[in-house]
């Protein structure tokens, strides 16, 4: 078969089901593709070649003994943020380009243990931290609709393994966006959980309270099969929730549409800075929605205001206290022949890390430091709690929240973005992180380059099933989750 990288999560479990291809046909399809288009979109930092095809006999080897789950053999690209075992784990970073994980992430041992087949390791911000993938040591990933644009970030790599067919999924992690932003800009599916819902154990940690992994894939449905093997409790991490997991694939047509009540946040649709052809495409996909039976309400969220000077002073205040671990002694980078052990600290730290990671621990360091810790830190929990109850307020009104996932589509690669325009372009996803509520992004259409468009819809928490099944219904009634980036066309 030559289309393989067409199929569907589930037309792919059911295509090994019945013994149509072998996993080790998919991945030799999969690892053949990423050799010849990869170099274009620059997605992967580590092309896992060998452990994938021993991964891939081992899955044939079980699907032979009649010990095959669903995702058996199925391939899967993991965000450079997630410890694996024996293989590179940079997190975008030079501070960490030489650091080979002793252990796996709980996502990724709960990968191997449903069978999947793990490609490689794909490019993000350096440390999670950008919106474009472009501060990446590795340098910029390419957006597979237009290669001189950003494929978004942070995870931007596994936004655009996806777009472009060189890994059916991807997992990616979001601390303020970076699963949502990237699907939007790469017409995809992805799904930002509910904070506590996805183990963080053995992620590279950028804000703590804020950080929650989660799948990205072409439709709701797929995201579905990567929820099922990702979510659930770990005794490793102390912030995960020990509550059932619902089976996400099985509930993707459990929530009645008629009837939905999906909240219209007055706030976010008079934001400076939407564009027009996003503002039209998610009006249209919400007038979609209502003729599937839900009912729009019109809802305040008051606090948008207060979202970006909130979270980017949350956020860099728990990084700058995370990276202190990087001081070029216990591991990652080392400067060369340090006189003693500041100047070792000093320019380890200065040379590893780039340029975005050292603003952001400066911002951290100085809003934590004593005498200023009350009128930033303590202000900004303070803000953090209102904007909570914000949302908690308005889920009494309403079943789901509908936003923009991003005021605009994709960047041109090096459109020399300011940094503080930059924090403004993350308006739509950073609340939920702050309130720790579930949200995901769906495709719903195109701007005028032909670049996706995304729709967010925001949930009460634990509500992913919800969320699965209003995407999964509206993407059985349209198709533009279907629709293929122009290199993937090329490479039909
Ligand atoms: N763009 C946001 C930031 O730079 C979000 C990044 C993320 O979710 N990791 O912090």
């Amino acid at each position: 078969m030559t289309d393989l990288h067409r199929l569907s999560i589930r037309e792919i479990s059911e295509g090994l089901a019945a013994a149509k291809f072998s996993s080790r046909e998919l991945t030799e399809h999969y690892l053949k593709r990423i050799a010849k288009i990869d170099p274009q979109v620059r997605s992967y930092v580590t092309v896992t070649n060998e452990v994938a095809l021993a991964q891939a006999d081992a899955a044939d080897a079980l699907r032979q003994a009649g010990q095959a789950t669903a995702l058996t053999g199925i391939p899967v690209a993991h965000k450079d943020i997630f410890c694996t075992q024996g293989i590179k784990t940079s997190a975008g970073s030079k501070m960490l380009d030489n650091f080979i994980s002793p252990y796996d992430a709980t996502v990724v041992a709960q990968g191997k243990t449903a069978g999947l087949v793990t490609l490689g390791k794909v490019n993000m911000d350096e440390f999670a931290m950008g919106s474009t993938s472009e501060s990446s040591f590795y340098g910029a990933t390419k957006n597979p609709w237009a290669l001189d644009h950003v494929p978004g970030g942070s995870s931007g790599g596994s936004a655009a393994v996806v777009a472009a067919d060189l890994a059916p999924f991807a997992t990616g992690t979001d601390t303020g966006g970076s699963i949502r932003q990237p699907a939007s800009f790469c017409g995809l599916t992805g799904l930002k959980p509910t904070y506590g819902r996805v183990s963080r154990y053995g992620i590279i940690a950028y804000a703590s309270s804020l950080d929650q992994a989660g799948p990205m894939a072409r439709s709701a449905e797929d995201c579905a099969y990567l929820m099922n093997v990702m979510a659930g409790h770990d005794a490793k991490d102390s912030t995960s929730m020990d509550k059932a997991v619902e089976d996400y694939v099985a509930n993707l047509n459990a929530t009645a549409l008629k009837g939905l009540r999906i909240g219209i946040p007055k706030q976010y649709f008079n934001v400076a800075g939407l564009d027009a052809a996003v503002k039209a495409r998610v009006e249209e996909s919400l007038k979609k929605l209502e003729e599937l039976g839900a009912v729009l309400v019109e809802i305040d969220l008051n606090m948008t205001e207060s979202y970006v000077p909130t979270y980017y002073l949350i956020a860099p205040a728990e990084a700058s206290s995370n990276l202190s671990r990087y001081d070029g002694v216990r591991y990652g980078y080392r400067a060369e022949n340090p006189q003693d052990i500041l100047d070792l600290y000093k320019r380890s730290r200065s040379e590893g890390f780039g340029a975005e990671v050292q603003r952001r621990i400066l911002i951290g360091t100085y809003a934590l430091s004593a005498g200023y810790y009350d009128a930033y830190y303590v202000k900004a929990q303070k803000v953090r709690r209102l904007i909570q109850q914000d949302f908690l307020k308005a889920f009494e009104q309403v079943d789901v929240i509908a936003a923009p996932t991003a005021p605009t589509t994709a960047y041109k690669i090096g459109a020399s973005l300011d940094p503080v325009e930059m924090y403004l372009g993350d308006i739509y996803t950073i609340a939920v992180n702050l309130a720790g509520l579930p949200a995901i992004s769906a495709p719903v259409g195109f701007d005028q380059d032909n670049l996706p468009v995304g729709l967010q819809l925001i949930g009460n928490y634990w509500s992913e099933s919800q969320l699965l099944s209003v995407v999964h219904q509206y993407q059985q009634a349209t198709d533009w989750h279907s629709k293929r980036a122009a290199i993937a066309e090329e490479n039909a």
